[in-house]
């Protein structure tokens, strides 16, 4: 029998079949259903599962965590501001009322590659899963811009366990600061450095300023938390790329206003367990500028600087000949499936797309969560179409700006009003609240919106920020290790000062 073979495997678990042969199909498909797969359970493929609920088709979910995660508030995780089970839910629990009408099932589980001959999916311990229709929003991950020796230093933010290793990072640097006697050794530990002013730079940043200048400032002995620098690195020559320069501007005033640091312009060069590398271009007395490098000691960098498709595009592209784009994702055509292979969508941040809203000037989606969300509904949109024997339609992106926290009472709003086709921009509190209104209102689940608002209201007020716990205090990381004499002996020296 073959792995994939739908049928003969089908009938395997049904009957007769070996513990392990049974693995390969996990339900029983009814000969006249076609089956769904959706790989990811994100933005993307939880909006397609939502959109099948009344199609006669079998939905299988296959992601490789147990949640849907709300990744706009990740940070709030990371910088101990919210609990997790607050900005993640269950994927069972989410999709109940279709897995109970038998039409959908979740499997917990990692693809490790797409097998578009025999139209199956490989899980993985090996399983093999067979499609009749695909879609796969397996999102993105890091990019380190060839770089992956940084990742141990510079942890990015991508997931639940990523969110943990910054929280667990950035609090135990005050910890070993207040532990630390020589204030050589001690400044380091009280540097941080965010490299990237995308929002998720911006608002890392921004909360961090937050923790030293007021959540932490009376609750040690040996430092003054209020002393610690929160750095802001960017290539480009301004914070928040996507918005308008105005918007930029007050982005920047918003941040140095909470505390923090922005450094526009640093190309960053190395990063190691002691400090990182920057290069900046700096005006001279007899103006000209230069290029001039630059050591920054610190032992915390967060990295909020790159992004890559899923590995999942590159499986697509040796199965398929598909193109990628240069930041790996899949290019997809109008109707988001892939050439040749009108079964298989990409949608979310793994699909390079086009908007037909204009269809004499496509324009390119974003990667963000309404793009995702968005694109997963046109996906099971146009499946059911199919089924029909309609054509499929092209994918229409509706943009309705974008939103920028900074901290408390600050953030940057550009929205779109499309019905007077015009474009509000405004900033501080009033961008804060809104920001505040639509993430709560997104979330998914009431008791998470109570949870969060409550949590929120609470911190506005007191400015404390409660989840500052964290498991495993001495887990071997690079910044985790306690103060020892070697750490300092083996510390590289920083390059000679700028003449
Ligand atoms: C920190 C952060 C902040 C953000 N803030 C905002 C914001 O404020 N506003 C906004 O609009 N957008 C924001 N975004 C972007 C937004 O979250 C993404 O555009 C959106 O999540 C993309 O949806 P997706 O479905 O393509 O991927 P995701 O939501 O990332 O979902 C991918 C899913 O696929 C699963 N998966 C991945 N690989 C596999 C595999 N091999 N096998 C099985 N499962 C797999 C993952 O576990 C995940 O559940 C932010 C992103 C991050 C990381």
């Amino acid at each position: 029998m073959q792995p994939h073979d739908r049928s003969a495997s089908s009938a395997s678990s049904a009957s007769s079949a070996s513990p392990s042969s049974a693995r390969t199909e996990v339900r029983p498909a009814s000969a006249q259903r076609q089956r769904v797969v959706i790989i990811g359970c994100g933005f993307g493929g939880l909006e397609a599962a939502k959109a099948l609920e009344h199609a006669d088709v079998d939905v299988v979910v296959v992601d490789r965590t147990n949640h849907h995660l709300f990744q706009p508030l990740l940070y709030q995780v990371a910088t101990a501001g919210l609990p997790a089970p607050a900005i993640a839910a269950p994927i069972r629990h989410v999709l109940r009322k279709q897995i109970a009408k038998g039409h959908l099932t979740v499997l917990m589980g990692e693809v490790t590659s797409i097998d578009t001959a025999s139209s199956c999916i490989v899980l993985d311990g090996g399983e093999h899963l067979h499609y009749d229709q695909l879609i796969v929003a397996a999102g993105a991950t890091h990019s380190y811009f060839g770089r992956d020796d940084w990742a141990k230093y510079a942890p990015g933010l991508k997931t639940l366990g990523d969110a943990f290793t910054i929280r667990r990072r950035v609090l135990t640097a005050f910890e070993q600061a207040e532990r630390e006697t020589d204030p050589t050794r001690r400044e380091p530990w009280l540097t941080f450095a965010v490299v990237g002013a995308g929002p998720t730079g911006v608002e890392m940043a921004g909360t961090m300023a937050e923790i030293a200048q007021h959540t932490l400032s009376t609750e040690f002995r040996r430092i003054d938390s209020r002393m610690a620098r929160i750095i802001l690195l960017e290539g480009a020559p301004r914070v928040l790329g996507a918005f308008t320069e105005d918007l930029s501007q007050r982005a920047q005033e918003q941040l140095e206003g909470l505390g923090a640091e922005v450094l526009p312009g640093a190309k960053v060069t190395n990063i190691t367990a002691f400090g990182i590398h920057y290069d900046l271009n700096e005006a001279q007395a007899d103006g000209s500028s230069k290029v001039v490098s630059h050591f920054l000691p610190t032992r915390t960098v967060i990295w909020a600087a790159g992004v890559a498709a899923s590995p999942l595009g590159k499986s697509l592209a040796k199965s398929t000949g598909c193109e990628l784009d240069r930041a790996g994702r899949v290019v997809v055509q109008p109707d988001l499936t892939i050439p040749g292979h009108p079964n298989i969508h990409v949608v979310g941040d793994l699909a390079s797309a086009r908007s037909y809203l204009d269809p004499q000037h496509p324009t390119a989606v974003p990667g963000v969560s309404p793009g995702a969300k968005q694109m997963g509904r046109k996906a099971a949109f146009n499946i059911m179409r199919r089924m029909k024997g309609q054509e499929p339609q092209a994918f229409r992106y509706f943009d309705y700006g974008s939103l920028a926290t900074i901290g408390k009472r600050a953030a940057v709003a550009m929205i779109d009003l499309p019905y007077i086709n015009k474009r509000v921009k405004f900033s501080g509190f009033s961008a804060w609240l809104f920001w505040l209104f639509v993430h709560v209102y997104f979330l998914i689940g009431f008791r998470n919106r109570m949870v969060v608002l409550m949590d929120w209201a609470w911190a506005y007020f007191t400015s404390q920020r409660h989840a500052r716990v964290f498991p495993d205090p001495h887990a071997l990381e690079p910044n985790a290790v306690l103060v020892r004499v070697q750490d300092v002996a083996n510390a590289p020296k920083p390059p000679p000062a700028a003449s």
